[in-house]
């Protein structure tokens, strides 16, 4: 009963078997699942969803398996937390964090497509599962494999966050790591899934781990009550995410699960590894590929392999896109901490950045509707975060002694604030919430 009708070029529309194929024959184009849309349309209604468990399994009739989900029956339908306290500080009316950060089983969005890629690729008869990785990947492939008795080999840059790692190594996988960039690993990658016959979830199974990333898409209308945002922004590394949310946006109204205007979706990137961000204000077709230098490790690819297809959907959408330097980065894993509790890694902190940009900007207006995707958790990398947090204060265990820290604290901060003696201030210089947004970032 599956809806799995095969494989299309993204390019030319040359149709292939849904084998372990991602590239085509004919133009070099990537390839993506067709489905039934009919079959689809009489079963994956409203109704049958809100009996349905909260998982991305949920959408099963528009994901590229045929027979049942062997993993990930706990991945995805993550929290789109409404961010007021967020959207105050940047001065906007209406902002929702989809928060892939608390995603099941290792903290990122990937979870998603590697639940795909790893049932995909059981019932393709692969028995070694890799990939290529900035870290996320490899995290999660490692745990679905263990979970699913897959011998696993995951390739990574010898210069990742050391929690990073270890979130692979303790599933027991074999980790390579290689003297070079994402973009060397991944080449090499490329090589040895060709030679060996390994089922690689971003490389020869990419087609299909592609298909889970439409999920973020799916979640998001669904969980606004089925309607679109108007405004969407979502980190880019390789090309996966971005424009899968917007085919998640037309699956739901193809299938009449939402109508509605598609939303604008802009592209975050490090300013240090921007090849997609500088494409669209450049104007070029085809992103530049660069040397990554940025703290955001995770986003760090020179070389999207679908860049293409970012630009092409942030175009089609009217969306656009911004950068953040490294010391923005961590200002924007501080501001969403401090703001909505949700600690997030750079890649996330470059999406908060990258929004206040286009926010300043005027690129996204104010007093519209407006999704952030926080795509990673930051107790992976909590380093490097270190120099910036206000030190614990050490007492003794004597209550006098906390007494006194507390009463020459409080004496210490009225004299700071006796002028003005402004309540639900906190500490360390930040603005009341009483500030009015054009007073924390002046239009000017
Ligand atoms: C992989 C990843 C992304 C986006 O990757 P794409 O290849 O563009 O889909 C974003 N954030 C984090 C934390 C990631 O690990």
């Amino acid at each position: 009963m599956s809806t799995l009708l095969g494989l299309e070029c993204h390019l030319c529309h040359t149709r292939f078997p849904a084998d372990a194929l991602f590239v085509c024959d004919r133009c070099f184009g990537p390839l993506e699942p067709v489905y039934d849309y009919d079959r689809a349309r009489a079963t994956l209604t409203r109704d049958a969803l809100a009996g349905r468990p909260k998982n991305l399994w949920r959408y099963r009739e528009l994901l590229p398996i045929t027979d049942a989900p062997r993993t990930g029956l706990h991945s995805g339908f993550t929290p789109l937390v409404k961010a007021d306290h967020l959207a105050h500080r940047l001065g906007v009316r209406e902002l929702y964090v989809k928060d892939d950060s608390v995603n099941h089983p290792t903290l990122s969005y990937k979870d998603r497509v590697v639940s795909v890629a790893a049932t995909r690729a059981m019932e393709l008869g692969f028995t070694v599962f890799g990939c290529a990785s900035t870290g996320n990947l490899a995290n999660s492939v490692s745990a679905h494999a263990a979970r699913l008795g897959l011998s696993c080999y995951v390739f990574i840059p010898d210069d990742l966050e050391p929690a990073k790692v270890l979130g692979s190594q303790v599933y027991d996988p074999q980790v390579v790591a290689i003297r070079g960039t994402y973009d060397d690993v991944n080449r090499l990658c490329t090589q040895v899934a060709d030679k060996h016959h390994w089922g690689f979830a971003n490389i020869n199974l990419r087609s299909y781990y592609a298909e889970g990333a439409k999920t973020v898409g799916f979640e998001i209308a669904e969980q606004l009550g089925w309607r679109f945002p108007q405004h969407v922004v979502s980190p880019v590394a390789g090309g996966t995410l971005l424009p899968r949310i917007a085919r998640g946006f037309r699956e739901c109204r193809y299938l009449g699960l939402a109508e509605g205007e598609i939303p604008k979706i802009y592209a975050a990137q490090a300013d240090g590894c921007a090849p997609v961000v500088r494409a669209l204000h450049d104007g070029l077709d085809h992103p530049d590929p660069v040397r990554p230098a940025t703290i955001a490790k995770s986003i760090a690819i020179g070389n999207p392999a679908d860049g293409f297809q970012v630009l092409e959907t942030v175009r089609e959408t009217g969306g656009w896109g911004a950068t953040a330097t490294d010391p923005e980065i961590l200002d924007g894993i501080q501001l969403l901490a401090e703001t909505e509790g949700i600690f997030t890694e750079p890649a996330g902190g470059t999406t908060v950045a990258a929004t206040r940009r286009l926010i300043e900007e005027g690129r996204i207006a104010r007093d519209e509707s407006i999704v952030i995707c926080i795509t990673g958790n930051g107790y992976k990398t909590s380093e490097l975060m270190l120099d910036r947090m206000a030190q614990p204060v050490h007492l003794s265990r004597a209550l006098r002694d906390f007494d006194a820290w507390l009463e020459e604290r409080e004496s210490a901060r009225c004299e700071v604030r006796a002028p003005r003696a402004v309540s639900g201030t906190r500490d360390r210089g930040k603005v009341s919430s009483k500030t009015s947004p054009e007073a924390l970032f002046p239009k000017a």
